[in-house]
């Protein structure tokens, strides 16, 4: 068919192909100037114990685009990841986020750590541990307030010289998260091989824990597990009173959500500590 119709056509189809692959190649172009000037932003998002003491804030990326408004990673990570950015979008945030914890507030006494998600520097790269403990070393903050988030998959079957360089880390008191658990393909059974200390159950298990039994089960189980393993559990996406009760009936240790705290920009979440806990709703 398109043969039929000469050689020097373009179908609509194939056409609307090429404007966004434009659109894609021009979007990737402006997201590596953006990194290499300082041109993304990161929000941080509090998770808090059961009596709303902020433990530790998440850094969570955005891009303030030029005419896109701030987008989200949902919106811009892919692209990242199809230009192979991914691992110096990680060393930009780890880096940031690190400095901008250096400048929290300490109205408990207890300062706040700081978790950053990591899924292009990971553990097994050669340079990990240089990369970790450069941000760290650069901050002046202490390795014990430092928290590594990595999907399950990054985290399974791994050879015996990527679990040293973790433990080279973990021997200075950083602490490894499993994000999103629950949506990997590793059964219960191997949480006992994950090589992390926390464990953040996924907010699809969560929003149902109200109401839907099997979501329930499952949260309850992944928490029993956890704590019989001697991890600690965080859950993500706790957006009710009913969703925080029912996960602290069952013994979840931390928790992030719109409940609490919506990811809020630098500033913002610096005036949030300085206020103290945050509220947690009464039971009953
Ligand atoms: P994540 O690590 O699981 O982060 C939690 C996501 O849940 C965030 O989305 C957060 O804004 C959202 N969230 C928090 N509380 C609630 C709630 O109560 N309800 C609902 N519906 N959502 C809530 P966000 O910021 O859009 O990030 C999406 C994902 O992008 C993150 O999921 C993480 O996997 C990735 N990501 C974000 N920042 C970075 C980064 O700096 N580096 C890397 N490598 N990945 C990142
Ligand atoms: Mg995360
Ligand atoms: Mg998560
Ligand atoms: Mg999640």
């Amino acid at each position: 068919e398109a043969k039929r119709r000469g050689a020097g056509r373009v179908s609509l189809a194939s056409a609307a192909l090429i404007a966004s692959a434009d659109r894609q190649v021009h979007l990737e172009g402006q997201l590596r100037e953006a990194l290499a000037k300082d041109g993304l932003t990161l929000h941080f998002q509090p998770v808090v114990g059961v009596d709303g003491t902020v433990q530790t804030a998440e850094a969570l990326v955005r891009w303030p685009h030029p005419d896109r408004g701030l987008l989200a990673p949902d919106a811009f990570l892919p692209v990242a990841e199809q230009g192979d950015m991914m691992r110096e979008l990680d060393r930009w945030v780890l880096r940031t986020a690190l400095r901008e914890a250096s400048t929290w507030p300490v109205p408990n006494g207890k300062p706040v750590a700081v978790a950053v998600n990591l899924s292009g520097l990971v553990p097994g790269d050669p340079d990990f541990v240089d990369a970790v403990s450069n941000a760290v070393a650069e901050s002046g903050i202490a390795w014990d307030r430092v928290v590594l988030e990595l999907v399950e998959t990054a985290l399974v079957d791994l050879p015996c010289k990527t679990m040293q360089q973790m433990d080279i880390l973990v021997e200075k008191g950083v602490r490894f998260a499993v994000d999103d658990f629950g949506t990997g393909y590793s059964s219960l059974a191997r949480l006992k091989d994950l090589p992390a200390q926390i464990i953040k159950v996924d907010r699809r298990f969560v929003s149902g824990v109200g109401n839907d039994p099997s979501d329930f089960a499952v949260a309850r189980a992944v928490v029993d597990m956890a704590r019989a393993m001697g991890r600690s559990c965080v859950a993500e996406g706790v957006e009710t009173a009913t969703q925080f009760h029912v996960l602290h009936g069952v013994g979840v240790d931390a928790y992030q959500g719109w409940l609490f705290s919506r990811p809020v920009p630098p500033r913002e979440f610096r005036a949030v500590l300085a206020l103290g806990p945050l509220h947690v709703p009464r039971a009953g």
